[in-house]
């Protein structure tokens, strides 16, 4: 009777893979910021560990950067629903959809959801040259010069936008510094480094070799508390820790493929990035950098879902009170 319960589950698809899926096209994951910042890197050490999960598939990298992420995730969102184009993007997808007034999406209806992939904290920083070594100094550096400094952002809705927009309005100094939008943090990051741009605020992903050479300063980190690892991160505040109550941002990553996309393909997609996120070599590049590994709940597509509606929920009044719409 259970052999024939199960062939009865696999004639009627409730089990099998795809026919033909992933097939030889290959199967583009859209990154919707510049090459080498920290989604566009979560997405390459991803697709190494997916290529091992899901035999014959062919995973490709494509940076559509632009517009906080927006202009990637619009794309991905009209795509041909076949499996062949996925999206990777952060807590943008909870947070666009309260900062822009108009989207050629909607986040909880035009995508299917196929697992979160990561958490990251994010890191104040700031140019090497600022005089501050303290958090405590850095914001009285602010304040007393705030009109005359700028903060670097991946473009509005970004992660670091967003972070940048809460760290100002929990400050209070919304007004004292110019923001200036990039592509993606690895450019924005690249002039941090040579001193055009002043503060950022990013994923730990990103920040934590340019910490550690010296490149950049780092002044806190937005988690609650302060982090586990990596190690040198250890040694800084959290923005709570220094004064800013409540203050707490963790962002994450999430899979997505075009709503519509067959079941069979979906699943076989959530299973491939489930052990993916439970290989070593993944893990262990992820913790390096400060990136925490997800409930096996948050991998689930529902679970994923579940967790973004509650993120938009949660964001939508945060980013209300620290104003600034884009169009
Ligand atoms: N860290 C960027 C952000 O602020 C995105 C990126 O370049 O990966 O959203």
């Amino acid at each position: 009777m259970k052999r024939l319960l199960v062939l009865a589950a696999a004639v009627t698809g409730l089990w099998a893979n795809a026919q033909g899926y992933p097939g030889s096209k290959p199967i583009a994951i859209v990154v919707p910021f510049a090459a080498g910042g920290p989604t566009d890197r979560v997405a390459r050490d991803l697709a190494v560990a997916l290529r091992k999960t899901l035999p014959g598939g062919h995973f490709v990298i494509e940076n559509v950067n632009g517009a906080g992420g927006t202009i990637g995730a619009t794309k991905v969102a009209k795509a041909n629903p076949d499996g062949h184009t996925l999206l990777l993007w952060h807590i943008g997808m909870a947070s666009t959809v309260s900062l822009y007034r108009k989207l050629q999406f909607k986040p909880l209806d035009d995508f299917e959801y196929l697992g979160i992939v990561n958490d990251v904290p994010m890191t104040l920083i700031g140019k090497p040259q600022l005089p501050a070594t303290n958090y405590r100094d850095f914001e009285n550096y602010i304040r007393a010069n705030g009109g005359k400094l700028n903060i670097a952002h991946a473009g509005l809705g970004s992660a670091s936008h967003l972070c940048g927009l809460m760290w100002q309005s929990a400050v209070n100094a919304k007004e004292a510094m110019t923001t200036i939008p990039f592509g993606g943090t690895a450019p924005a990051m690249t002039a941090l480094v040579a001193g055009q741009v002043d503060v950022m605020c990013d994923q730990t992903t990103n920040t934590t070799a340019q910490i550690e050479s010296g490149r950049v300063k780092a002044f806190a980190v937005t988690t609650a508390g302060r982090l586990a690892s990596p190690p040198l991160l250890k040694d800084y505040p959290s923005l709570q820790e220094v004064g800013l109550k409540g203050f707490s941002l963790t962002i994450w990553h999430g899979l997505y493929a075009p709503k519509g996309t067959p079941a069979p393909v979906l699943r076989q997609l959530n299973e491939a990035l489930k052990r993916a996120l439970k290989n070593p070599e993944l893990i262990r590049k992820q913790e390096a950098l400060g990136a925490l590994v997800v409930t096996d709940q948050r991998m689930e597509p529902a679970g994923h879902k579940a967790f973004v509606a509650a993120e938009i929920a949660k964001f939508k009044p945060l980013i209300e009170a620290a104003g600034k719409f884009a169009d």
